[in-house]
């Protein structure tokens, strides 16, 4: 859709408001974190811990969603960096990998192209993007941890001519129709604690670079998620 100047100004304006907005909140949400973490003790007396774990619970939600929120309504312009995917992506598995050790997941990377594939990216935005996707992937695994099946995430490379894609596919518990039509809308979770922002806010960020998203995805089988970018042709040296 073409936006005209006038919409683009609105658009920054109402930005600008709604961060101020979220920004605001947090504060009277911090100190209602804190009041509650005094008043634990006389709740525990009373047999009514229940209650101050689900509103620290619920106030952190309140907390994760602004956070991302402020994340994602940032100026979206991406700060280019050139580097190689694999390096890249040896980077996000580095961050991952004690978590997924943790959930007794395995996080296999095959990247070993020669010579190495250049892209022009916001590394921090790109990274941001990869982790979501692999931190959606732990939890559609553990998802179906009652099933003895042991996690297992793989993170693959495929050069084109003009593109190179990644793909990252889990053995999780997979997605049905509703949740394919809807998981890049703002706010859309089917996890009780999720904020519904992680693939909006990656969807975003990739179409910002000149890139897609896809997905496929079966219930009970998995997921893959395969992100394509335009590869930078290097000079030969
Ligand atoms: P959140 O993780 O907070 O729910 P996201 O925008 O990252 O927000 O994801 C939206 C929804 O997409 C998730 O709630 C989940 O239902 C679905 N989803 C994303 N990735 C996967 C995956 N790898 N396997 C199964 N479902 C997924």
């Amino acid at each position: 859709i073409e936006q005209t100047a006038y919409q683009n100004d609105k658009l920054a304006m109402l930005g600008k408001i709604s961060a101020s907005i979220a920004h605001e909140i947090r504060n009277p949400l911090t100190s209602i974190r804190g009041f509650i973490q005094l008043l634990r003790p006389h709740l525990v007396t009373l047999g009514k811990d229940e209650y101050a774990r689900i509103i620290l619970t619920e106030i952190d939600r309140a907390n994760d969603i602004i956070y991302e929120f402020l994340n994602s309504s940032k100026p979206s312009a991406p700060e280019t960096t050139v580097i190689s995917v694999s390096s890249l992506l040896k980077e996000v598995v580095l961050l991952t990998e004690s978590e997924a050790l943790m959930k007794g997941c395995q996080i296999i990377l095959h990247t070993d192209e020669e010579p190495p594939t250049f892209i022009s990216v916001d590394v921090k935005q790109i990274k941001q993007v990869i982790l979501n996707i692999i931190k959606n992937a732990l939890d559609a695994i553990d998802e179906r941890e009652h099933d003895d099946v042991s996690g297992r995430i793989e993170i693959s490379t495929q050069l084109r001519d003009k593109h190179v894609n990644i793909c990252i596919s889990d053995n999780g518990g997979g997605m049905d129709q509703n949740t394919l039509n809807h998981l890049f809308n703002p706010f859309f979770t089917t996890k009780e604690s999720g904020t519904g922002l992680g693939l909006s806010v990656s969807y975003r960020i990739i179409k910002n670079h000149g890139g897609s998203i896809s997905v496929d995805s079966q219930v009970g089988a998995g997921t893959e998620f395969v992100i394509t970018f335009p590869k930078l042709h290097m000079p030969e040296i």
